[in-house]
């Protein structure tokens, strides 16, 4: 931190009122204040370096955000909501003053309903045992042939195995898990129907630190939401956190400072930085400021996402104590049909329910709420207490790009180890879920990795 104050300056020059000019010098320029660029961000400065965060929302954190509920003072997430038991969650919390509590998420009732007629389906959860054996199964699966999933980033052997470019129903099938691992696939949600991703992306989200979380129920959740440890890694970066900020220009010159331009509503800033870390899905589409040359083009060109949304609904006539799931007949696996919520949950604020809701095609907002809407009104069983009403939408985030993937042939051919040589290119580093998975602890572990092996500590 002292070198960074040392390192950086940032000047106000008047511009064209009201419009003002801020330039910044730094050692690293972050773009994207999610999980990873935040975590980033704070080790960089722990490492002496000086750093600015691009974030083009008006808020850090990225999937994690806590709704708060004014009328009862109660709050609720619309993402990020617990984290297994991991060391770096614990740690990186307890380092940053911010309070954990357990979270138990077993023995809430579950329902699985058909999304067609808003009806009670016939799929019912399997008994705790046969879970329990599965989950265990799973768990020795995993260690015995892919335990190289675990780490943070994904790291695979030349040859990539073919079950893992299996989609993943088929894996669960082949190994007899279908029955009692099935209704776990509820973790991938924003990954589209679990019995099409493929088992790659699958395991790598349900990793063994998750599972094991799973089965002794230990998971862990700040006390008062997710975006707190994000506000307080604000505080701390304080100018050099900036929000609101869309990226208008990156110019990367060989050996001089790379050049990124970013509007913001109190006018332009000006960044000179030696190293740009992007901690945000880098798709084709989102890099249209950056100057990338044709093989940076072609590799992010590989990225394709998921299309994911939650709302905080008000809706009248649901019980407050079940968790509706989307499954039509009898096989949990099949079941999955998309346009569709992946979950309706109760939030414990009264009429409040989350509703997440997923796609495998673009659908505009207005659809996506639209079809919200008359799939909740649909809805009618022993999880009704009368006729369902949507009285409105209290917030809607969206969060495409979600759950990015690409193309089974260039996994093969080697893709994520291609891309992991593009590290430190043009002074351009890479980190988030992109190139790990959607996790919490995972990103953070990845950012961690990425920071202690090209950045040494200047203290
Ligand atoms: C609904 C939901 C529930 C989840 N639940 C959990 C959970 O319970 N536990 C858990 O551990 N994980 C959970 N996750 C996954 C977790 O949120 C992600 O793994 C994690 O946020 C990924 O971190 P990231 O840094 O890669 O991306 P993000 O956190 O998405 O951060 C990327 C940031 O970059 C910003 N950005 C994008 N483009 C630009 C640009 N051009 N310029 C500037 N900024 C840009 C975005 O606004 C965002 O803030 C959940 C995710 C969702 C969507």
């Amino acid at each position: 931190a002292t070198t960074a104050a040392v390192t950086t300056t940032r000047v106000g020059l008047a511009q064209e009122k009201p419009r003002a000019l801020g330039t910044y010098v730094r050692d690293v320029c972050i773009i994207g204040g999610g999980a990873s660029g935040m975590y980033a961000a704070m080790r960089l400065r722990e490492l002496g370096y000086s750093v600015v965060v691009v974030e083009k929302a008006a808020y850090a954190g990225g999937h994690s955000y806590t709704h708060q509920d004014a009328a009862t003072g109660l709050h609720t997430e619309m993402g990020v909501r617990i984290y297994p038991d991991v060391d770096i969650i614990k740690d990186t919390y307890a380092k940053h003053g911010v309070k954990l509590v357990r979270s138990k998420i077993n023995g809430a009732k579950r329902i699985y309903v058909e999304i067609a007629s808003g009806n009670e389906g016939p799929y019912k959860d399997p008994n705790v045992l046969v879970s329990g054996y599965s989950l265990l199964k799973y768990n020795l699966l995993f260690k015995l042939k892919y335990g190289y999933l675990e780490n943070a980033g994904i790291n695979l052997p030349e040859s990539v195995p073919a079950e893992l470019l299996q989609p993943f129903g088929e894996y669960l099938i082949n190994n007899k898990l279908d029955k009692g691992y099935a209704p776990v696939t509820h973790y991938l949600q924003g990954y589209g129907p679990a019995r099409k991703v493929p088992t790659l992306y699958a395991l790598k989200n349900t990793r063994v630190a998750i599972t094991n979380s799973i089965l002794k129920d230990n998971f862990w959740t700040p006390e008062k939401g997710t975006s707190e440890i994000y506000r307080v890694m604000g505080e701390k970066l304080g100018q050099d956190l900036i929000l609101n900020a869309v990226v208008n220009s990156v110019t990367r010159p060989e050996g001089e400072a790379k050049q990124i331009v970013v509007n913001t509503p109190t006018g332009i800033s000006v960044i000179a930085a030696t190293n740009l870390i992007i901690a945000f899905p880098p798709l084709l589409d989102r890099m249209t400021a950056f100057d990338l040359d044709i093989s940076e083009r072609e590799m992010v060109s590989k990225f394709k996402a998921n299309y994911y949304w939650t709302a905080m609904v008000r809706i009248e006539n649901l019980d407050p104590e079940i968790v509706l799931l989307n499954t039509t007949g009898d096989n949990v696996l099949e079941g999955q049909t998309f346009p569709g919520m992946y979950t309706a949950a109760p939030t414990g604020i009264p009429g409040l329910v989350n509703v997440l809701y997923g796609s495998e095609t673009l659908m505009p907002e207005d659809e996506v709420k639209a079809r919200i809407t008359t799939d909740m009104e649909k809805l009618n069983g022993s999880f009704t207490t009368g006729p369902v009403k949507v009285i409105g939408f209290e917030r809607f985030i969206n969060h495409t790009p979600f759950g990015v993937e690409v193309d089974l042939p260039d996994i093969v051919e080697g893709f994520y180890r291609r891309f992991d040589a593009f590290q430190g290119l043009r002074g351009t580093y890479y980190t988030g879920a992109a190139i790990d998975t959607n996790d919490t602890s995972s990103v953070w572990t990845h950012a961690e990795n990425l920071v202690t092996k090209y950045f040494p500590s200047k203290v």
